[in-house]
């Protein structure tokens, strides 16, 4: 049974979820760029390019198996998908925002009737609602911030990620709705009667997102130093430590490391007196 995958086709998804299906070891082929959906080398998957907003929907229904998508989205459709897995990226806030000169400084100082443009309706309503404020809403499909200069919306609901873009539009967050990030949904019934493939993917990914936080690092040590190497390293198995041919006053230590703890620990084992100190990838962490 052929599991259907479906990716953001374009926008501030597409690349990144494409690169971690590569990294995950999903031959995409040469063409994926150019077709709405591509049969993966060697695996019974196909990936289908549609738009971020409506993967929701079509996993909820069915149509699709597992998705990547935002979080944001799958909030704003109300479809009920099973979350899979966050993928830390794609990381922004839904956030109510004003005018610098509006004077409005929280949700408390929004008037009754105030107008608010947004592509988040749904979470807008939801919002004003249990803030218990009368708001009109006024859809668009982009670019709200432009709206309260252009006198169509007083205030906006938007996505922020850096902030720069609503500085430029002398606009300032006043309310924050909720977190988004990308996250793998899978429709309820495919995760249960497709679940090897879908763990299958699900786990391939998981292991690339561990595996780039990850370094391997590998280091000729003093036996006699062993001891505090060990300390250093406490990880889940500790280091492996091989004997090298012929020298019987150093040890070969390969441990993985957090991508942070890289800097300390090359400077702890020269201290040491460790040499041939080598740091590699670790392109997959499968523990
Ligand atoms: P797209 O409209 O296809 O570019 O996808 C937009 C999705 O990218 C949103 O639904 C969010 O999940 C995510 N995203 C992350 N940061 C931002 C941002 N600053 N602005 C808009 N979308 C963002």
């Amino acid at each position: 049974m052929t599991l259907k995958l479906a990716v953001p086709n374009k926008g501030r998804l597409n690349e990144r979820a494409v690169e971690l299906l590569m990294m995950s070891g999903l031959d995409l082929g040469e063409e994926w760029g150019r077709r709405l959906y591509v049969s993966v080398r060697n695996q019974d998957i196909e990936v289908i390019f549609v738009r971020a907003q409506d993967i929701p929907e079509f996993v909820s229904s069915g149509a699709i198996d597992i998705g990547i998508t935002g979080m944001d989205q799958v909030a704003e459709s109300g479809e009920d998908v099973e979350s899979l897995l966050e993928l830390d990226f794609g990381h922004c806030r839904l956030c109510v925002a004003a005018p610098e000169s509006s004077g409005i400084k929280s949700v408390n100082d929004i008037k009754d009737g105030c107008k608010v443009a947004t592509s988040f309706p749904g979470l807008t309503k939801k919002f004003f609602d249990s803030a218990k404020k009368k708001v009109n809403i006024v859809k668009v499909s982009g670019a709200a911030e432009i709206m309260p200069y252009l006198g169509v919306s007083d205030i906006i609901v938007d996505l922020v990620s850096s902030g720069s873009t609503l500085k430029t539009n002398r606009l300032t967050v006043i309310s924050d709705i909720m977190a988004s990030q990308a996250i793998v949904v899978g429709n309820r019934n495919a995760v249960k009667k497709k679940k090897d493939a879908v763990l299958g993917i699900v786990d391939s990914i998981r292991s690339v997102i561990v595996g780039e936080n990850k370094k391997y690092l590998m280091a000729n040590v003093p036996r006699a130093k062993l001891p505090s190497v060990q300390k250093m390293f406490p990880g889940v198995a500790g280091p492996t430590v091989l004997n090298i041919a012929g020298r019987d006053d150093m040890v070969a230590v390969h441990v993985v490391i957090d991508k942070k703890e890289v800097y300390d620990s090359v400077n702890e084992l020269k201290k040491m007196g460790a040499t041939g100190i080598l740091i590699i990838p670790a392109d997959r962490l499968v523990p």
